[in-house]
């Protein structure tokens, strides 16, 4: 196979072909046509990329970096977050705008897909600089986004609070109220209740699906969870809820694991954390080192934080049984065939956190109709669409005896090159 590494987009544009020689036998009938749209599918339709001046506190002026990358709108408006973090490159962009493009696919969502970021750490911005940067973003990305274009969400280190602000700068240049144009806001001006923790959520659907399929009940798992943002924390919390036992949690910095392998109680590591500066020292365990964290003996191992983690010499170490996805890109290609090999499940970023973007489909479409939606009503929407995507992509990992990623990239791919053909593009 290809040689691939940490360069996110290169990865994706990998997982595309194998995809697609799995699915060309499908199109013997139009194999031009067909070849035509993944050579097509390889490069974004659109980068928008300029550098940005924002005004600091002190009176200086400093310049970011801002992308926005449309991968594909055949089965609808483009869709994806928005992440601030100093590593961000167009590269990464572009690999999740795809990847975005196959999990609206997946869950059926009527949704291309996009992704945007901001070179910034913005933990050394003051909130009112996190303002002026927010709004310069909107600035940038304007004439693309809306509710029928593109729409943004968060995504790491970006919330509700940033897409209020991005929101309201659309609103002024647009010249009306158009709050389908963003998706995980606040409540206030037009959230859905169930958007903050839905990633983790869909997760967990997906994780009790995987725990049937493999004959297990939530209590015969131990989970250890590698970040403990928004996504890694809801999920811990409701997999402990759903009686998994969550005995082992990581930050960037390092992880902890349970002395008792008992479930560890999320909101107080929070807290903990929150007072201490990390999650090392929390009462009942014994602390890892990041690298000892993912090769721990464990039944799931639960990536939450970035991409490229399980990289090819984790996956010939770890001693994990099964991974469920929570971040994107976590396992490069190469890992893939390694885990493949060792019989070791990974159950894809493009279906297990696709929660959130599914969530985020059901504010838009309340903010499209005026409909307010309790947070029941919003659950219980989400799990058929996640259970069915599950049964799809298991279908086809026992039909045709390939890996989970695959299983499900070849309905997600099937789906989007249909649309394209519909178009004639
Ligand atoms: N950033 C999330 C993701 O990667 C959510 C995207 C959205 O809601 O549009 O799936």
């Amino acid at each position: 196979m290809e040689k691939t590494g940490s360069d996110p987009y290169s990865n994706a544009v990998t997982q595309l072909k194998q995809a697609s020689a799995i699915l060309a036998s499908s199109y013997a009938d139009k194999k031009e046509a067909f070849e035509q749209i993944i050579e097509r599918l390889q490069t974004p339709d659109r980068v928008v990329q300029e550098s940005v001046e924002i005004e600091m506190d002190d009176g200086s002026k400093n310049q970011y970096l801002v992308f926005r990358s449309q991968h594909n709108d055949a089965r609808g408006p483009y869709k994806g977050g928005i992440r601030f973090h100093e590593n961000v490159t167009l590269e990464e962009v572009k690999a999740l705008s795809m990847w975005m493009t196959w999990k609206c696919a997946i869950t059926g969502i009527s949704y291309g897909g996009s992704k945007g970021g901001v070179v910034v750490n913005p933990r050394e911005l003051s909130r009112a600089e996190l303002e002026r940067l927010s709004r310069a973003y909107a600035r940038v990305v304007a004439p693309y986004v809306g509710a029928w274009k593109d729409v943004p969400a968060p995504d790491v280190n970006t919330n509700g609070q940033i897409m209020a602000w991005m929101l309201d700068e659309f609103e002024r240049i647009v010249g009306h109220h158009e709050p389908a144009a963003f998706t995980g806001k606040p409540l206030e001006i037009g959230g859905s209740l169930g958007r903050e923790e839905a990633t983790g959520k869909g997760g967990v659907f997906v994780l009790l699906e995987f725990a049937k399929r493999i004959g297990k009940e939530p209590s015969d798992l131990t989970v250890a969870v590698q970040g403990i943002g928004n996504v890694g924390s809801w999920f811990a919390k409701l997999a402990v809820e759903a009686g998994f036992r969550v005995v082992a949690v990581a930050d960037s910095r390092g992880g902890v694991r349970s002395k008792k392998d008992l479930s560890i109680n999320i909101d107080e590591l929070i807290e903990h954390k929150k007072s201490k500066g990390s999650v090392k020292g929390f009462r009942g365990t014994v602390a890892l080192t990041s690298e000892a964290f993912l090769l721990q003996d464990v039944d799931i191992l639960v990536p939450s934080a970035l991409e490229n983690v399980i990289t090819p010499e984790v996956a010939k170490k770890m001693r994990a049984k099964a991974i469920v996805e929570m971040a994107n890109g976590p396992v490069t290609p190469e890992a893939d065939e390694i885990l493949w090999k060792r019989k070791i499940l990974s159950v894809p970023d493009v279906l297990a956190n696709a929660g959130g973007v599914t969530v985020s489909y059901f504010e838009w479409v309340q903010n499209l109709h005026g409909y307010t939606w309790s947070k029941e009503e919003v659950f219980a929407k989400l799990e058929p669409l996640m259970v069915r995507a599950f049964d799809q992509m298991w279908t086809t990992h026992e039909d045709k005896k390939i890996n989970l990623r695959m299983s499900a990239y070849v309905g997600a791919l099937k789906r989007v090159v249909d649309a394209m053909l519909l178009r004639g593009r």
